[in-house]
């Protein structure tokens, strides 16, 4: 039996709780990590399955260049296991970019680098030779890339699509803009904070994006928890937290399946709204504070599929596709949720084969892609978003649906089962929680510290900005120098 009593209990396995538990336990703390689920990883989960090892979900990590989890990793003394697929200057064109302009037939196709901040690509698609129209596009290019902290804090308020519509945008940016929110930030132009896009774009401008890792992302997570067991931390898996106990107003531990546990700091990665609303209950917290969790609105989600290849088909390691009518706004979706479908949807496609030649059996290959959605795991139109996607990709790439031995179908109610608890309608299925629409970004995120002390909460919906792993590894490690100091205070009484 595992002991009972500890300095720091963390909830959730995902990068933001595996961050802030390995960071503590490294610093000497005494910290138990629990995971309700078998695997470890939360939605940055990579699974190994018939000769197949890859991540559930179609991720790519912006920044490259400057990530949180270089940092963990160099705390840790494990730098060296930090192994990016490629380097983020890679000479080689990785990223495969497909467009259509609203009044073409057909896609035009281009090449990247993984560091995107060369606009010929983009140019090539866009059809743009136009000096004038590229002029325009460098301008916000450059704007972009030379954003300062103040800029962006003064447009945490401000949606990306006020942000461009203040510009003179030309319609391709203005359509590639709405693709990022969808592919990048799983949000729609009109709800997403322009302050959060910007951020992830100059990264992605400056520091490189969309790379992968050996192993896959979720092997970021198994050498974080593997430190932390090796550092004396205690990691039980298959144990759900079912309440966080509070007295007088501080934590006191948990209640989970496998015991009750003890420590004077709760860390839980296990959602904003859960752990306020459901874990610790709302009797604990004042009605403002109560109310302000509630109206959190939702981030939207990714339906994804996995493509099982009987040979190797694709050549490039990630593929984009967007038209001017397939990204989606909360105008479009709403003609979704009525039924009326659309011809085609974005497209976010990774070739975790061309990452890693462990990926899949030798000879054959394994693709995972994903569209934008709503994060409500009952939501009716997932089943239609996937027939569009079987379509399209059927009509795109007769290749790889010919060479598909098996399909596997994910969208946001398996998210929400692997996850995160539904605890207010239309919510669980959620890619990067509350975190990047306009309100609660910046300034006005949810903050780490909760009003019990004690609390904390880590993860994409509190304390952290940029993409989602990136963000849930960098609200970890905050949460961890906050809990630091709070112990510190704790000691003195
Ligand atoms: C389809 C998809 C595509 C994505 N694409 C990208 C991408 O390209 N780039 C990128 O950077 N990010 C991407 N993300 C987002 C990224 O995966 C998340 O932002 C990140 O994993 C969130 O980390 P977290 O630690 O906050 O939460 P999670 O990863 O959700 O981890 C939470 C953990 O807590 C555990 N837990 C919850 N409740 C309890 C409980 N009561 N008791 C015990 N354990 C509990 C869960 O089982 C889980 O392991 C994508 C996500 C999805 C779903």
């Amino acid at each position: 039996m595992p002991d009972t009593n500890y300095d720091v209990i963390v909830i959730g396995s995902g990068p933001g709780g595996a961050s802030a538990a390995t960071l503590l336990q490294k610093r000497g703390k005494n910290v138990l990590l629990l995971e309700k689920g078998n695997l470890l990883g939360g939605k940055m989960i990579s699974i190994e399955k018939e000769g197949y090892a890859y991540d559930l979900f179609p991720h790519g990590q912006v920044p490259m260049r400057g990530n949180q989890f270089e940092e963990i990793f160099k705390e840790l003394g494990v730098y060296d296991e930090y192994q990016p697929a490629l380097e983020p200057d890679d000479p080689r064109d990785v990223i495969t970019l497909a467009y259509r302009r609203k009044d073409w037939k057909d896609y035009r196709v281009a090449s990247s680098k993984q560091a995107m901040a060369d606009p010929s690509p983009f140019f090539e698609i866009f059809d743009m030779q136009d000096e004038v129209e590229q002029a325009k596009m460098l301008t916000i290019m450059g704007e972009i890339m030379e954003l300062t902290p103040e800029d962006l804090s003064a447009v945490d308020n401000v949606t990306m699509k006020e942000w461009l519509d203040a510009r003179d945008t030309p319609d391709e940016l203005y359509n590639y803009m709405a693709f990022h929110s969808n592919v990048s930030l799983a949000e729609p132009v009109d709800l997403v904070s322009a302050s959060e896009q910007l951020i992830i774009l100059q990264q992605l401008f400056l520091q490189g994006g969309g790379g992968q890792y050996k192993g896959g992302f979720g092997n970021l997570t198994k050498i974080m928890c593997r430190e932390f067991e090796k550092n004396g931390g205690t990691l039980i898996k298959n144990c759900k937290v079912n309440k966080i106990l509070v007295e007088n107003g501080s934590t006191t531990g948990v209640d989970a399946s496998e015991g009750t546990f003890y420590a004077p700091v709760v860390v839980s990665s296990a959602g904003i709204q859960p752990t306020i609303l459901k874990l610790v209950g709302e009797e604990h917290f004042d009605k403002a504070y109560v109310n302000y969790i509630k109206q959190l609105v939702p981030g939207w989600a990714f339906t994804s599929i996995r493509y099982f290849l009987d040979k190797e088909v694709m050549k490039t390691g990630m593929y984009v596709m967007w038209s001017d009518d397939s990204w989606l706004d909360t105008e479009r979706y709403k003609k979704i949720k009525q039924g009326e479908m659309p011809e085609e949807v974005v497209l976010f496609m990774c070739n975790h084969s061309f990452y890693d030649e462990n990926a899949a059996p030798p000879g054959k290959q394994v693709l995972v892609s994903g569209t934008v959605c709503s994060a409500d795991p009952d939501a009716k139109e997932i089943q239609a978003l996937y027939d569009v996607m079987d379509r399209q990709m059927q009509e795109t790439f007769p290749e790889i649906w010919a060479a598909c031995e098996r399909r596997e179908y994910n969208g946001p109610r398996e998210i929400r089962d692997l996850t995160r608890d539904t605890t207010m309608p239309k919510t669980g299925g959620e890619c990067v929680g509350a975190a990047q629409i306009v309100g609660q970004c910046g300034k006005d995120k949810p903050k780490s510290d909760a009003p019990v002390n004690g609390l904390y909460i880590a993860g994409t919906d509190a304390g952290g900005e940029g993409m989602g792993t990136h963000q849930a590894a960098l609200s970890g490690t905050r949460v961890a120098n906050m809990v630091e100091v709070y112990l510190r205070k704790l000691s003195k009484f």
